[in-house]
């Protein structure tokens, strides 16, 4: 192996202990997060979420609505959270149950609340290179590109997926700091033509291993988002052999994951910074 390790959790602790910080110093920060249905993957996210809020000094609620919610049920609490004084941020946790319109639920929230960064609105002014909150996922991984000062300016940086919540803000990140970006998705035509071109390739797929080390450009960047349950333990979209030929590899698990619920925390400090009029939220 080659490859120099980018770990996450070192610039993860990094990060939540600015947030503590920022919480002590703002006083309070009150942080609601729906979970409808008992789906084991979301519960485990929203466990470490919670425990890692809590742990920051974040007044944390972990509010739970069972699986035959109704999409109006939800849209009311939604607005009922959206209207309380005590709530600085809100997140609803994705996927929904199938009677529940997701989009509906993202575009309900209050804009300045909407931790995630999902509201249309967030997404429009990230597009617009002017962002507000900002998805953590992407957000994380630029934190990790520049903690290892890899230049981005002028560099081919690939994209693969084209979620809301990774690929697609994840390519406008890039963008923002002039990278020359191209986005491959589930019908992109020769793939490794575009990666084997990447001085920085981030993969978000949801594949385990997908990207083969004879798909990476020699001595570039791979940032695997990817969390892929397998009988193996969990996997990244990137397989392990990478190493060999990239000059910088995100590992799996310790990568991008710690900086997912580091950057939410962020997220959270600034949804109370909106609400304190510390900062303006765009009118
Ligand atoms: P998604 O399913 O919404 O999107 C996957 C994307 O991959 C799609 O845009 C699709 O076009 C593309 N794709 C699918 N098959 C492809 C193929 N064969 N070739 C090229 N592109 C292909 O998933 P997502 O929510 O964006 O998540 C992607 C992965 O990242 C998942 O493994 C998820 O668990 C993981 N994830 C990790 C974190 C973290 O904190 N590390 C956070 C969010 C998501």
């Amino acid at each position: 192996m080659s490859a120099t390790l980018i770990k996450g959790k070192p610039i993860a602790e990094r990060i939540r202990a600015q947030v503590a910080e920022d919480v002590a110093a703002i006083g309070h920060i009150g942080l609601v997060t729906v979970l409808v249905g008992d789906d084991p993957a979301s519960d485990v996210y929203i466990r470490l979420k919670h425990k890692a809020a809590v742990a920051a000094g974040i007044d944390a609620t972990d509010l739970r609505l069972p699986e035959e919610t109704t999409e109006s049920e939800l849209l009311a609490k939604v607005e009922e959270l959206d209207a309380d004084p005590q709530v600085d941020a809100i997140l609803v946790q994705l996927p929904l149950p199938k009677q529940i319109d997701e989009a509906k639920v993202i575009r309900a929230l209050a804009p300045a609340k909407d931790v995630d960064g999902f509201h249309p609105i967030n997404a429009g002014q990230l597009y617009l290179g002017e962002p507000t909150l900002v998805p953590a996922t992407p957000r994380g991984v630029m934190a990790m590109l520049a903690e290892h000062e890899v230049e981005l300016s002028g560099a081919h940086a690939v994209v693969i997926g084209r979620s809301a919540i990774v690929g697609k803000p994840m390519a406008h990140l890039l963008l923002q700091q002039n990278a020359t970006v191209t986005i491959c998705h589930s019908r992109t035509k020769d793939l490794a033509r575009h990666t084997l071109g990447a001085d920085v390739l981030v993969a978000a797929v949801g594949v385990p291993g997908m990207v083969t080390p004879d798909m990476v450009k020699p001595g570039g960047v791979v940032i695997d988002v990817g969390i892929n349950r397998t009988d193996d333990g969990i996997v990244g979209d990137v397989d392990p052999g990478a190493a060999d030929v990239a000059g910088h590899l995100t590992p799996v698990p310790g990568g991008v994951g710690p900086m997912t619920i580091a950057c939410l925390l962020e997220n959270a400090v600034r949804c109370a910074r909106y609400r304190r009029g510390e900062l303006a939220y765009p009118a």
